[in-house]
């Protein structure tokens, strides 16, 4: 755990970074308000700061009241250091959005238990972070192929139309949907099938860009979405996934087999219409796919 010790007083600094050493902590220091709110403010900046109140540049308040307007992620435990202890002061500096305070001369003993107390949040906070981050990646993942799932890759396919409609420059959109997949669960059981999902999951994924986006749509339907492509680009990045998928047999439980797919192709207009549009566009596409026989791609306009 580092902390950041900020006093304007050079002997302030080093008996207290001494302290906190002699504690186990890791320390970096500034000298004044405005260096601790850079130091603060950094992507992997100290968790855990204690400010002095009086500091030129900035007085140790403005620094919280800064840090809390900017609402980092992972949270900033600021303690106060002050001498001043008169209620209406102390009001100000939890109200400017300090956790804790201590006044000086400070008592060794209760520095120590008021660190531990905001180390405690700081960990609590940091553990929270990483569940919801957790929960965030599956409420966007589908298990089976581990792709984004249909929610994950309609947004996006929305912030790349809103990027590109800014950029004025075009989304490729393709929708596949594998050829006769009842049967092949059918002949050979429905984790065979899903074992052809996620193989083809793979082989899609192999065959993108890293930028472009593989989700799956639904059961076995998936959307590739293709920044800055237009709809020949698009159409040719159809084809060539559409060779890697029926071009290469397929080992599944021991036997071999082929699987194909209809691929539908559109590209945003540069409008900021909403995803629904286009992929709507790219279905009515995979339907003449379908329609001309499948194992084909057919775009939209054609
Ligand atoms: P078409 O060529 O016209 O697309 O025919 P199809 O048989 O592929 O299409 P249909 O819509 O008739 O059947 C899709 C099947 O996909 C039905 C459904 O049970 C199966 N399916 C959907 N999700 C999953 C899954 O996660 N795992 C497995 N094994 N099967 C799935
Ligand atoms: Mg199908
Ligand atoms: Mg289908």
């Amino acid at each position: 755990m580092t902390i950041l010790i900020a006093d304007d007083s050079a002997t302030s600094r080093i008996l207290l970074r001494g302290t906190l050493k002699r504690w186990g902590y890791d320390v970096v220091v500034a000298e004044d308000g405005a260096q601790a709110y850079e130091i603060l403010s950094q992507p992997n900046g100290p968790c855990m700061a204690i400010l002095d109140w009086v500091m030129p540049h900035m007085t140790g308040p403005e620094v919280c009241r800064r840090i809390r307007e900017a609402n980092r992620e992972p949270y900033t435990y600021i303690l106060l250091l002050t001498s001043k202890n008169t209620k209406i002061e102390t009001v100000e500096g939890l109200d400017a959005g300090a956790d804790d305070y201590i006044t000086k001369p400070f008592d060794e003993h209760e520095l120590q238990v008021r660190l531990r107390a905001g180390k405690r949040i700081v960990d609590l906070q940091a553990d929270l972070l990483k569940a919801q981050e957790a929960l965030r990646e599956r409420a966007n993942k589908d298990l089976l192929t581990m792709l984004p799932n249909r929610s994950a890759i309609t947004e996006a396919l929305a912030h790349e139309i809103a990027r590109s409609h800014r950029d004025r420059r075009t989304v490729g959109i393709i929708l596949l949907d594998i050829d006769h997949f009842k049967a092949i669960n059918d002949t050979f059981g429905h984790f065979a099938g899903d074992a052809v999902l996620r193989e083809t999951a793979l082989r899609l994924k192999q065959n993108v860009r890293p930028y472009d986006v593989v989700g799956r749509y639904g059961g076995e339907e998936f959307l590739v979405v293709l920044p800055n492509c237009d709809l020949e680009q698009a159409t040719q990045q159809a084809e060539r996934m559409r060779e890697k998928l029926a071009g290469e047999k397929m080992i599944i439980e021991g036997a071999e087999l082929t699987v194909t797919a209809s691929f539908g192709v559109t590209v945003s207009d540069g409008s900021d219409s909403s995803p629904e549009v286009f992929v709507r566009a790219a279905d009515e596409a995979l339907y003449l796919a379908k329609a001309s026989g499948r194992n084909c791609v057919r775009s939209n306009p054609a």
